[in-house]
């Protein structure tokens, strides 16, 4: 199976590219935001939770976030592959998740990390906005935190994926079928 972490910070292009590794490969997406949004939509107790914790651009607890995709990866084990798009994102998710995949006898194939730098994130976000309808993209200092948030909470998971020689790291600027290319030769060495 081929189970790809695609990794970066908020508007490096996950959603995006995450898509276009479905089509390719036909696996199935993951998207902890998505799956969280729809919660809120829904007006479940865990979308309810969320929202507070979304709107101000902090992370959702751990176990909340664990504990929705576990039964996820369960209905999906039989899969082609998998693409984890925006989760993990703290280290603990990252065992988590290492766990929730070894129960099933299958791992993570590649951490792939779209590397963009800040003052590019913001003029993403800040454009993305206008059709996102996401009031954390609206806003510049939620759009601030969840930059100091990523670079604070997630990145660390880089060490994390290092340790298990499964880090990539591929420039995440350029045009869209560019950055895809670069992402392709990746997948293509798993
Ligand atoms: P995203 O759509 O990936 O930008 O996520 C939007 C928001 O959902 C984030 O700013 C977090 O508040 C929350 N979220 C998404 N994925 C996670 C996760 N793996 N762990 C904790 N919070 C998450």
């Amino acid at each position: 199976m081929l189970n790809i972490v695609l990794f970066g910070p908020p508007g490096a292009g996950k959603g995006t590219h995450s898509v276009r590794l479905v089509e390719d490969y036909n696996l199935v997406h993951f998207s902890t935001g998505d799956i969280l949004r729809s919660e809120i939509a829904d007006r479940t107790e865990l979308g309810l939770l969320a929202k507070k914790v979304m709107d101000k651009g902090e992370l959702v607890p751990d176990d909340l976030v664990i504990g929705m995709m576990r039964n996820k990866i369960k209905q999906n084990k039989d899969a082609k592959g998998l693409v984890f798009d925006g989760f993990p994102r703290t280290t603990a998710q990252a065992e988590a998740l290492d766990r929730l995949l070894a129960e099933n006898d299958i791992c993570v194939s590649a951490m792939i990390m779209l590397d963009v730098e800040r003052q590019e994130l913001i003029k993403r976000l800040q454009k993305r906005a206008e059709t996102s309808g996401r009031s954390d993209d609206a806003d510049i200092n939620i759009i601030q935190n969840r930059i100091d948030v990523y670079n604070e909470q997630t990145l660390p998971i880089v060490d994390y994926y290092k340790k298990q020689n499964k880090f990539k790291r591929i420039e995440g600027v350029g045009s869209i079928e560019t950055i895809f290319g670069r992402i392709q030769k990746v997948v293509e060495t798993l």
